[in-house]
């Protein structure tokens, strides 16, 4: 039996995904590199996006014909698409609508006897890592927010953190395997707040100083992973300002295993349009908050994410994204054009910027955000950095990326996928830098 996967949005269904193919390969399916030799096609979906559920929608149409000319074919939907009632009412050609926290329910739902391992959670599935030396590790999942233009909170749920015994075991045989870099995720880490009672003596361990070390919150986990032994790279995805803490930024500070590099998603200029969205902070609190994390972690890179035409966002109000761009100097920044989503509170009000509009938005937040990127970048040209090795160019061309998580080029003939490399920068982009290997240059 063989499956073909198709997943669509974050790094959060990307982990999804590998936490599926583990139930999958215990029950005896391989994966397929063609579709069309599937026996089963599973979608891993995202409803961030209009134009990501309509691929969706026009695979499964491309299905549906396949088997009306006699291809035996299951199909299975997850993520969170799967969990909207419009998507389950209309679409044809599903055989399973799989909400993730049901995945120990798989193997019933495709008649076949499961394997011997309990599933406890879904989140305690064992994953089929994709990658070999980057690991994506969940600590919770859900959201309480309640983002007025998000969906996730309604097709995530609620808030529900993994227990810190379960995530430091996760996390200390990637680090056995020879990980090189660990991605804690959440879609609000920093609400990360494992419950008390499920933390047994077990967990209490002792820190090295002797003292009893309690994980209660998402700094605590950050640095007793910061400070476990091994040659590995730490970070997180992502941070809501309003939460995000002076502990936390202290902890990133004082542990240079932990990348510098914090996204935190801005999503609006202007403090009217922020209450709208329902984001909890204002331009002031936002901007105070980059100030005090600059100033305690000098070499940070700082990207954000936000939305250019939300209803009622006058041309005004956009300005003052614009300003805030100027002001931030961000390293990166995910634009992002409004669409209404079905069911969330923004869906009900009256989407007054046009298309045009929108686009016009987008392209003069990304004028501004490409000119302060390669000014950040132009700093480092000369320098020296560790860089991270993550995938193979055209001939000898290397792709890496930096402590900061910023592209960078070079070439060599050896094999240096998923090594930490020394690159000296000899050139800057707005969103890449290129450079040489130290090690090439000392054998000149
Ligand atoms: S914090 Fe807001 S934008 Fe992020 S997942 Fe929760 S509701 Fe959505």
């Amino acid at each position: 039996m063989k499956y073909f996967l198709y997943i669509y949005g974050c790094q959060m269904n990307i982990s999804d995904a590998e936490r599926i193919e583990a139930v999958l390969g215990s029950l005896g399916y391989n994966k397929t590199k063609l579709c069309d030799d599937a026996d089963l096609v599973i979608f891993v979906t995202c409803s961030v996006r209009q134009s990501a559920e309509d691929r969706v929608w026009g695979i499964v149409r491309n299905l549906n014909r396949l088997r009306s000319k006699g291809k035996k074919l299951k199909v299975i939907l997850t993520g969170c698409m799967a969990l909207r009632k419009e998507v389950v009412r209309k679409m044809t050609g599903v055989d399973i609508f799989l909400d993730i926290k049901d995945l120990n329910k798989l193997p019933q739902l495709l008649g076949i006897k499961p394997g011997k391992e309990e599933i406890e959670s879904y989140l305690s599935v064992k994953p089929k890592y994709e990658n070999k030396f980057t690991a994506y590790v969940p600590i919770m999942t859900g959201c309480n927010n309640f983002c007025a233009y998000c969906i996730v909170p309604y097709v995530r749920g609620r808030e529900m953190s993994r227990s810190p015994q379960e995530v430091i075991k996760e996390v200390k045989e990637l680090i056995k395997k020879g990980y090189k870099e660990i991605i804690l995720l959440g879609q609000n880490v920093n609400s990360y707040a494992p419950e008390l009672k499920i933390q047994s003596s077990e967990l209490r361990t002792r820190s090295k100083n002797s003292k009893l070390l309690k994980i209660t919150d998402f700094p605590d986990l950050l640095e007793y992973i910061a400070q476990l032994s091994g040659n590995f790279w730490l970070s997180f995805l992502t941070s809501h300002p309003k939460d995000l803490s002076d502990k936390l930024i202290e902890v990133i500070a004082k542990n240079p295993r932990i990348c510098p590099y914090i996204n935190l998603p801005v999503q609006a200029g202007d403090d009217l349009i922020l209450k709208k969205m329902n984001r909890k902070y204002t331009v002031k609190q936002y901007k105070l908050l980059v100030k005090k994390i600059r100033k305690s972690i000098p070499e940070v890179a700082i990207s954000t994410d936000i939305i250019v035409g939300f209803p009622g966002e006058s041309k005004k109000q956009f300005l003052n994204s614009v300003k805030l761009f100027k002001d931030m100097k961000y390293d990166m920044a995910y634009l992002n054009q409004y669409s209404p989503r079905e069911g969330t509170a923004s869906a009900k009000m009256k989407d007054t910027v046009s298309h045009a509009e929108k686009e016009r938005r987008d392209k003069e937040l990304d004028k501004v955000l490409n000119k302060t990127a390669l000014a950040i970048n132009k700093k480092l040209v000369g320098k020296v950095l560790d860089v991270l090795v993550e995938r193979k160019g055209k001939s000898d061309l290397w792709l890496a990326k930096t402590k900061t998580f910023k592209v960078v080029k070079f070439t060599s003939d050896k094999n240096l996928l998923g090594k930490f490399v020394k690159i000296k920068i000899t050139k800057a982009k707005s969103f890449g830098l290129e450079g040489d290997s130290v090690d090439s240059l000392n054998s000149i």
